[in-house]
């Protein structure tokens, strides 16, 4: 039977489907397997893992992930890689492939209630709002090792004081340990993209706030950070102000970037103590 080993090369794939990137799918595929295969040693696997991949495309990463012994939930949004990617399935054994949009998929359902582990480069335009979706929602990945724009990668490990410091600062802190594991120049991508990318590694944290505090801190990052320039007594105002303030120790005068994670617990603690 034919194996991974058998599969052609990722661009004489690509060519053999008659596949080009789309924009529109924030599509820049990594074709070069010395990247791919790095990325998933940095995702630590634990032998036979199970892994929620998004994104496949030409199924570059997917083909590393399987080397390592691992068994992938691939979900692709873009039906054109089908024919291709069943190609990967039928040498594997070890992939599934689910053609649907990552945001709209229920990950605890595809990895059948085993703890499950996201690696992925992801499309830059949906980055943010799939991490959001892992850190704050019914379902938590055992880890994750995701591609994003170095800049975003930047706003999620930055500390109170960096010009990066913000909402997903503090939400992706409070929740997970998270770091910049791999810089990756823009020129590793076909097509590359405008800007440079890194790869994050996040690890859930076991004290991961419960979902109505996450919910707080949440409503609260967005008006403290909404107006990131005014005193915090300011910014607060429509949601509480001085008394949340007290309530929480932080001085009424201080602006949000210079807040650190537990500041901002305690002021999500303020908030639902309120009544
Ligand atoms: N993993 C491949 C690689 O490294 O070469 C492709 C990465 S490319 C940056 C992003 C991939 O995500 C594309 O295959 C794109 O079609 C897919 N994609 C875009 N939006 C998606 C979504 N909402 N759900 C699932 N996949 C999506």
């Amino acid at each position: 039977m034919a194996g991974l080993d058998d599969l052609p090369p990722l661009r004489d794939a690509l060519a053999a489907h008659g596949l080009a990137a789309k924009k529109s799918f924030g599509q820049h595929f990594l074709l070069d397997l010395n990247i791919t295969r790095k990325i998933a040693r940095l995702a630590q696997l634990p032998e036979g893992a199970r892994v929620v991949e998004v994104g496949p495309g030409p199924g570059g990463l997917t083909r590393a992930l399987l080397e390592t012994g691992a068994r992938v939930t691939a979900v692709e949004k873009d039906e054109r890689f089908r024919p291709l990617l069943e190609q990967v399935v039928a040498a594997s054994g070890a992939l599934t492939l689910v053609l649907a949009d990552a945001l709209a998929v229920d990950e605890a359902e595809l990895t059948g209630g085993e703890a499950g582990h996201v690696v992925s480069n992801l499309p830059y335009n949906v980055g943010t709002p799939l991490l959001i979706k892992w850190l704050t929602g019914p379902w938590t990945p055992a880890s994750m090792t995701l591609m994003f724009q170095k800049e975003v990668a930047r706003r999620i490990v930055a500390a109170p004081g960096d010009s990066d410091y913000g909402r997903l600062a503090v939400v992706a802190q409070a929740t997970s340990d998270a770091e910049i594991v791999m810089d990756v120049p823009a020129r590793a991508f076909t097509p590359p993209p405008k800007v440079d990318s890194a790869v994050v590694r996040l690890t859930p944290r076991l004290d991961r706030p419960e979902p109505k505090r996450l919910e707080a801190l949440q409503t609260l990052t967005a008006a403290a950070f909404g107006q990131r320039r005014k005193m915090l007594r300011a910014s607060l105002k429509g949601v509480g102000g001085d008394l949340l303030l007290e309530g929480a120790g932080l001085d009424p005068q201080a602006r949000a970037e210079t807040i650190d994670v537990a500041g901002f617990l305690r002021l999500a603690d303020a908030w639902l103590a309120r009544g």
